[in-house]
């Protein structure tokens, strides 16, 4: 029979964060993989896990996962964990699950620490609807594509971020989509933990006189939904009336259904436009 691969959440920083269910698992299963065997030894050994430990790391993730699959297709059970948190969330965990599930191998998960819902529960932003984008990505062109998606974005957006790189993410943030309410949530579960509400601009102002220290989560405010309904209205208003039903009817919609749908862009009444479009014409 299969073995079974085990997600393990280990702590954030707080090691009282780590559950009696991943301590009895990492000390049962045959093998853990963990992302960082140097730093994961640490955490194995103050809660006396004997169990052999292997790396599973983004550099050798394709390679290393044939070789996990393999052993639990024999029967061997894993245990993934990664430097900290929730395995698959912004580290290599994601390509073994998928690895696995393609090899039809039974996968759970050990729920526990996660940065990002843990920074949002704390943010004091709204929670109902938020979306994660974990790290902005590296290359250019990508970046600026999610840069431009958020400037649309109402929910609240969890974003994570190295305090190297805070600044120029800051900058960037500050550049695109203009200045906006902002948590920066740093030392998760840790001794100095903190929850700093403010705004891009007024962040970027405290960290020229103070260098980013220790890891942090940034929860940044959505769009207010109303002012971005507005700034479409505005900007549909900016086009002249015979070009935007010009747009609907090109797409094959009928007079009266693309007067709907203008006077809705324009938060206007069908009326008006009927009557704008008469006046045009007599003109
Ligand atoms: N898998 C992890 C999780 O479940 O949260 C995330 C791993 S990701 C490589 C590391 C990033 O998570 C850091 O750069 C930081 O943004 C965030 N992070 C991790 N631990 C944190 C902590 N204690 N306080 C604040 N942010 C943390």
């Amino acid at each position: 029979m299969a073995g079974t691969l085990y997600l393990c959440a280990t702590p954030i920083g707080n090691l009282e964060d780590m559950t009696l269910r991943a301590i009895r698992v990492l000390r049962e299963v045959d093998m853990i993989a963990a992302e960082d065997t140097r730093n994961s030894i640490k955490l194995l050994n103050h809660f006396e896990i004997k169990t052999t430990m292997t790396s599973y790391h983004e550099f050798n993730k394709i390679e290393k996962g044939h070789y996990l699959v393999e052993q639990l297709t024999q029967g061997r059970n894993i245990a993934l964990i990664t430097d900290a948190g929730t395995p698959g969330i912004s580290d290599p965990g994601e390509e073994l699950v998928r690895m696995a599930l393609d090899a039809g191998i039974t996968v759970t998960s050990l729920p526990g620490a996660c940065a990002a819902v843990t920074a949002l529960i704390l943010s004091g932003k709204p929670t109902r609807r938020f979306c994660f984008e974990a790290f902005l990505p590296t290359d250019k062109k990508e970046r600026r594509r999610v840069l431009e998606e958020l400037k649309t974005e109402t929910r609240t957006t969890v974003l994570y971020e190295a305090p190297h790189r805070l600044v120029r993410t800051l900058t960037e943030l500050l550049e695109e989509l203009g200045d906006r309410e902002l948590t920066i949530v740093r030392e998760l579960t840790k001794k100095h933990e903190t929850i700093f509400r403010t705004t891009i601009a007024e962040a970027l102002g405290y960290y020229a006189q103070q260098e980013p220290k220790g890891e942090c989560v940034l929860v940044l405010a959505g769009v207010d939904e109303g002012l971005l309904q507005e700034q479409e209205q505005e900007n549909w208003k900016a086009m002249p009336l015979g070009e935007h039903m010009e747009h609907y009817l090109s797409q094959g919609m009928t007079q009266k259904d693309a007067m709907k749908a203008v006077a809705a862009d324009r938060g206007v009444s069908k009326r008006e436009i009927y009557a704008q479009l008469l006046d045009d014409k007599e003109k």
